[in-house]
């Protein structure tokens, strides 16, 4: 079955709306180039009318219903996502250009399993007590932190803004949430999804508009919002914490990353090349987790390049409707004239191309590019040390365990690692001197809800997942009792 693009409103106070202004801007499907519908475009106006609603929802029925009840509500929102998966995963490949096939098993499931896992957590959730001998006994309330703004990435749009918001909610907190203006479609069906799934009007905003000077200042600007969660760009990130400054904000932070792949000899080769293209095209690179630099020790280097670059040429680039595709379309044209400019830069800095670097063939609309694998490039140039979040990797060889740690963490990120040994000593060693926040052994994205997920260094401030979720978005109160 085939879905429609829908233009996009507002949803205030648990109603659809327009802009005050009636100002809208075009929804561009990244696989045609072509206008596929309109999206209201948000500013302060709409970010007030939001958060004034989100503040007198912090206090009507929302605040009244019981635990019980509103584990139900949320694990309805997960239900009603999963029921209306073909629809969502459809509007999002036309939102994204990633293939359909990702959307419906990846990014609509998991938005759904969001949901459900922080509903089941917070059945279970306790706070800490202490009794001090015979002088006193301390336990702690927890109790919602406000309002909270939710601001996220077009990547995968509705995949990281239900990691927010589900734990939002379970928390107790309302919230205005701010889609990425390049993917609005699935934040804005949300809306009604949470409406249906019994969520009191005013608990969840979404208002659409741009970041600088738009709905995204805006809302990190309000002094009624308490704490912002925020995905994207580390140079937004520094942007935001500056705004929020002005009235302290508590802040969580998920950034940029420029995560290195280190590849022993003594792994099963077969097994790295599969996972490795993986995490180097998979969504078309633009995942903050995708494994950018890829570091293969020498004795197998040369057998690495020749296995990884024949399959990476069998990669089909194209239609994210066609279940063969593999890679679709890059978000956006500004993103593309990035992405490409880097592989350019790439060329200047010393680099040469493996396979792709351009546009497939018969494919002049869109923004597709074909996954590229570029070597010979110094750890200091600009494509080994920047995040170019397309399909677009570095191989680099390397001969001590030493020098691969030391250049694996000589950037300024710190979001991901994957390391390939059967060497069980040496992946502890290893992964225990690796700055990142997430590394993997002998895998890459396997994901446990429960465990902590976030980034040190500047791709991040603060964790995500199970309980550090409830920790951002809870205020603990610590009461003492004299005994
Ligand atoms: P971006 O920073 O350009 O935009 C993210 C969001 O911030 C958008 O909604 C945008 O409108 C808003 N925004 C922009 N400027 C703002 C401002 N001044 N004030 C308030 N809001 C503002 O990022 P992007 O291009 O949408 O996403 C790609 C980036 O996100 C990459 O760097 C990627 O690594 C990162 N990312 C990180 C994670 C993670 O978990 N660490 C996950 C996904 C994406």
């Amino acid at each position: 079955m085939s879905y429609k693009a829908i233009d996009c409103l507002h949803f205030i106070d648990g109603q659809y709306a327009a802009s005050q202004n009636g100002k809208t801007f075009d929804n561009v499907n990244p696989a045609t180039g072509k206008v596929i519908g309109t999206v209201a475009e948000g500013g302060k106006e709409e970010i007030d009318l939001a958060v004034a609603a989100a503040k007198r929802a912090l206090n009507g029925p929302w605040k009244k219903m019981t635990t019980h009840d509103r584990i139900a509500v949320i694990r309805r929102i997960g239900d009603l996502i999963l029921e209306r998966k073909d629809e969502l995963a459809h509007l999002e490949t036309l939102d994204t250009g990633k293939p359909l096939w990702l959307s419906s098993s990846i990014d609509i499931p998991r938005s759904g399993y969001n949901f459900q896992f922080f509903a089941d957590y917070l059945r279970s959730l306790g706070t800490e007590s202490y009794q001090q001998d015979d002088v006193a006994i301390h336990y702690a309330i927890r109790r919602p932190v406000g309002v909270v703004g939710l601001i996220n990435p077009w990547n995968l749009p509705l995949l990281l803004l239900t990691w927010k918001l589900a734990p939002c909610l379970a928390a107790g907190n309302t919230t205005v949430l701010k889609p990425a203006e390049l993917t609005p479609m699935t934040a804005t069906i949300l809306g009604q999804i949470c409406k249906d799934a019994g969520v009191p009007d005013g608990v969840v905003n979404i208002v659409h508009g741009f970041g600088p000077n738009s709905a995204g200042a805006a809302l990190t600007e309000h002094p009624d919002v308490n704490a912002i969660s925020f995905t994207g760009e580390t140079t937004t990130g520094k942007i935001i914490m500056q705004a929020a400054s002005k009235t302290l904000k508590r802040l969580s932070y998920e950034l940029g990353g420029k995560n290195p792949n280190l590849i022993f000899a003594d792994a099963d080769l077969d097994e790295v090349i599969e996972t490795t293209l993986k995490s180097s095209f998979v969504n078309q690179g633009e995942v903050c987790l995708c494994g950018s630099r890829i570091y293969v020790q020498r004795p197998v280097y040369e057998a690495f390049l020749d296995k990884f670059v024949t399959k990476t040429k069998e990669l089909k680039v194209g239609d994210p409707f066609d279940p063969k595709t593999k890679v679709g379309a890059l978000i956006g044209e500004e993103h593309f004239g990035r992405v490409t400019s880097y592989i350019q830069l790439a060329l200047e800095e010393g680099g040469t191309i493996l396979t792709g670097g351009k546009r497939p063939e018969g494919l002049d609309e869109g923004y597709f590019l074909e996954p590229t694998i570029i070597v010979g490039l110094d750890r200091n140039c600009r494509v080994v040390q920047e995040e170019i979040f397309g399909p677009v990797v570095t191989v680099i060889p390397f001969d001590t365990e030493e020098e691969v740690i030391e250049q694996a963490n000589d950037t300024h990120y710190g979001l991901s690692a994957s390391i390939w040994t059967n060497d069980l000593r040496r992946a502890h060693r290893v992964a225990g001197q690796i700055e990142a926040g997430i590394v993997w052994v002998n895998t890459w994205f396997l994901r446990d809800l429960r465990t902590p997920f976030g980034g040190m260094k500047q791709s991040g401030i603060g964790r995500e997942g199970g309980m550090h979720s409830f920790e951002f978005y809870s205020e603990l109160t610590n009461i003492t009792i004299k005994l």
